[in-house]
């Protein structure tokens, strides 16, 4: 059968090109780069290659680049690292929407006593910049802030946001998984302090992502032990994968516009046709400021996963909202903290596209939907027999 890929904001296709350029790391070049012989040595200039790649993606210097395991170590490392940092005051600023990888460490602090305080959001996934304001009367703090949703794709205004976060003297980071790659980012315009990047979401393989630190800005190691990435993050390279990420933010910096702009005339095909063939559905997110893969939409009256099971069947991958957190049968906190009624929390579907979906494959679902739709409400406990 085939398969139709659409979960990209999960995870994503490693690219071809990326596969290419980590072979030789796998056999030949498989040396430690801490090494002084050649075996090292021969691999060292990879991985700074590699950081120059990733650096010039977002516009920052190779030595604001600090290599991890994923896009979870990376916000570990800039909540619990800054947080942690001697000078800080113990207050920690996010959003009720952010990943569990920020959620996480931020509770963490939390139970150590730290005061946290969760921006909430409106209906489409925004804050409101007054109550960031004031919550930055707190005094200086850690502030972490999505520059895009995963489940929404609402986008943040990252610039504003870190403008004010900087004037207030407190330190910002934010979780760029879901953007870098998708949307332009310069970290010399933005004043941003760190930033999380994760390979597996821009066509690298998963098990490495990065962390951009801004020249100046102390972080306690999340890592400890060896000396490895200027003494940032302990542990031996893993230098086929970063290899890989680097030749992926190549991929994405060289054909980016073009690419995104093709991905959202899908995107948008994809969501009118659906909009428009099956009753009482809607998208969620804002639709102004929006990742340009992703789309969030409900289908009244039905059980995500009851969907997702369907399209399943018909070898077409998407994520359900429902219980998106890897397997938890929670309903979204995204789509709870945006107040979005619960028979749409339940009924919510994320289709997130690729560079490498196609138009025949959005026409195949747009084509399938409303049946798997009917037959579902037919068999629904919410619908009104007759109504
Ligand atoms: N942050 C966001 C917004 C994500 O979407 C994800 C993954 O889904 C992560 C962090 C975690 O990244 P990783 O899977 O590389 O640990």
């Amino acid at each position: 059968m085939k398969t139709l890929y659409f979960d990209n904001n999960a995870t994503t296709r490693p690219a071809p090109e990326v596969i290419e350029a980590i072979q030789p790391f796998l056999s030949e070049l498989w040396g430690n780069p801490s090494s002084m012989h050649v075996f090292g040595g021969g691999v060292r200039k990879y991985v700074e290659q590699a950081r120059e790649l990733v650096a010039a993606l977002i516009h920052a210097e190779p030595a604001e680049i600090v290599f991890t395991s994923c896009g979870t170590e990376s916000d570990n490392t800039a909540i619990l690292g800054a947080g942690t940092a001697t000078d800080l005051k113990p207050n920690i600023i996010n959003t009720r929407v952010e990943h569990p990888a920020v959620l996480g460490p931020c509770l963490e602090l939390k139970d150590r006593g730290y005061n946290l305080i969760e921006l909430n959001v409106d209906e489409v996934g925004q804050i409101d910049l007054a109550e960031l304001d004031e919550a930055l009367r707190l005094g200086p703090a850690v502030v972490s802030v999505m520059w895009a949703n995963n489940e929404t794709g609402t986008i943040f205004p990252i610039d504003e946001i870190a403008r004010r976060v900087k004037a207030a003297g407190s330190l910002f980071h934010t979780d760029a998984v879901q953007a870098v790659g998708k949307l332009p980012i310069d970290v010399r315009r933005t004043p941003v302090d760190l930033l999380s990047l994760s390979g597996h979401k821009l066509h690298a393989p998963k098990g490495v992502g990065a962390l951009y630190v801004r020249k100046g800005t102390r972080i306690k190691p999340f890592l400890l032990g060896g000396h490895q990435e200027d003494s940032r993050r302990a542990g031996t390279e893993n230098v086929p994968f970063i290899v890989g990420l680097g030749r992926a933010a190549e991929l994405a910096r060289n054909g980016r516009e073009e690419e995104q702009a093709r991905v959202a005339a899908l995107r948008n095909r994809l969501e009118a046709g659906l909009l428009q063939r099956c009753p009482d559905s809607s998208v969620n997110g804002d639709l102004a400021h929006r990742l340009p893969n992703t789309l969030n939409i409900s289908f009244e009256y039905i059980e995500g996963e009851a969907i997702l099971y369907s399209l399943s069947d018909l070898g077409i991958a998407a994520s359900s909202g429902s219980a998106c957190s890897s397997g938890s049968l929670e309903p979204s906190h995204v789509l709870r903290a945006m107040g979005v009624p619960f028979t749409r929390v339940h009924g919510s579907i994320r289709f997130s596209l690729s560079r490498y979906n196609t138009e025949e494959e959005v026409d195949y679902v747009i084509a399938r939907m409303p049946a798997i739709v009917n037959r579902l409400r037919e068999m629904s406990p919410f619908v009104t027999r007759g109504g």
